[in-house]
């Protein structure tokens, strides 16, 4: 059985902060919970991860950034929620950077199961507009770049590649990785949309808005293969972002939910045909479908990839 990892403490909720960001603060629940109703998991079939440590962060990013972010207006720019500039420091801290540190310790555990399993899930993390020094786009610890740095320093794993399907660049990784020769990372992303500055990457696709389903998984089924063989990667790290559908207010991609469930059948196939192990990251999308979309599409990996029980 696939390992997921989720804790209920992913899930953000406060003082309905989601009235203020087209982001749902509970979607990570709401999978959980879809899993469990369509019976592919029970309860108790879920790996809870630990909080990512002081350690883990470090290991990433600096200390001064650390330290700003138990100041609400600093929070509040990144998470582009100017009102939690007015929320007490303890408030943001519990409320908002825990569940945020928990995912962020998904994403490691996501990232050691893999290597041992060949594939796992986080039911969250994908915070990729994070840097060493910055946050932004409401990402604020940059998961997938602090997961290689422990499994690269740790479990002997020579080369990482991020595949980034979000809709928006991961330039947060893409900076961090930039330092680092052992790590790469393919990215479709639009164009004309949040960053405003794009990061240098090693395989970027770069895309006008308007593409559709049938264009953009030929993209992927045209590029991915020669990043993947190109790379030769101990680990793949997929930002599974649902944020390419259609009706993303964020984003301009005309992706039907069916596309995005074959995009990450196609993703996990190509990598695992290779024998390459693979963790999935949810990251963006905020339709209110966003959670259902993901659910589908980890039904499909499931019922694909699954042992017998
Ligand atoms: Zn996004």
């Amino acid at each position: 059985m696939i390992p997921i990892v989720y804790h209920p403490r992913y899930n953000i909720t406060a003082f309905g902060l989601e009235r203020y960001h087209p982001f749902d603060g509970r979607k990570y629940r709401r999978i959980h919970d879809a899993l469990i109703r369509h019976g592919l998991r029970r309860p108790g079939d879920f790996v809870r991860p630990r909080k990512a440590t002081r350690d883990d962060l470090r290991c990433v990013h600096s200390e001064d950034y650390l330290r700003s972010l138990r100041r609400p207006d600093v929070l509040g720019t990144i998470l582009e929620v100017p009102i939690i500039r007015r929320l007490p420091a303890w408030v943001v801290r519990w409320r908002i950077l825990r569940p945020m540190r928990y995912a962020t310790g998904g994403t490691i555990l996501a990232c050691r199961l893999a290597l041992k399993h060949g594939l796992a899930i986080n039911l969250g993390g994908g915070y990729h507009h994070a840097a060493s020094d910055r946050g932004g786009g409401f990402c604020v610890y940059s998961d997938a770049a602090i997961a290689a740095r422990r499994l690269h320093d740790e479990e002997n794993m020579t080369r990482v590649l991020v595949v980034d399907l979000d809709a928006h660049q991961g330039n947060g990784t893409a900076a961090v990785f930039r330092g680092w020769k052992w790590a790469f990372i393919y990215d479709l992303y639009e164009d004309g949309i949040f960053p405003a500055r794009k990061e240098p990457e090693d395989y970027p696709q770069p895309v006008g808005p308007g593409l559709t389903g049938p264009e953009y998984l030929d993209l992927v089924r045209e590029t991915l293969p020669d990043a993947l063989d190109a790379v030769q990667p101990d680990l793949v790290v997929y930002n599974a972002g649902s944020d390419p559908y259609g009706r993303d207010p964020l984003a301009h991609f005309r992706l039907t939910a069916g596309d995005l469930a074959e995009r990450d059948l196609l993703v996990v196939t190509e990598v695992r045909e290779r024998a390459i192990p693979l963790a999935m990251l949810l990251s963006g999308g905020y339709s209110a479908e966003s959670w259902r979309i993901h659910a589908d599409a980890i039904e499909g990996i499931l019922t694909r990839f699954d042992g017998p029980p």
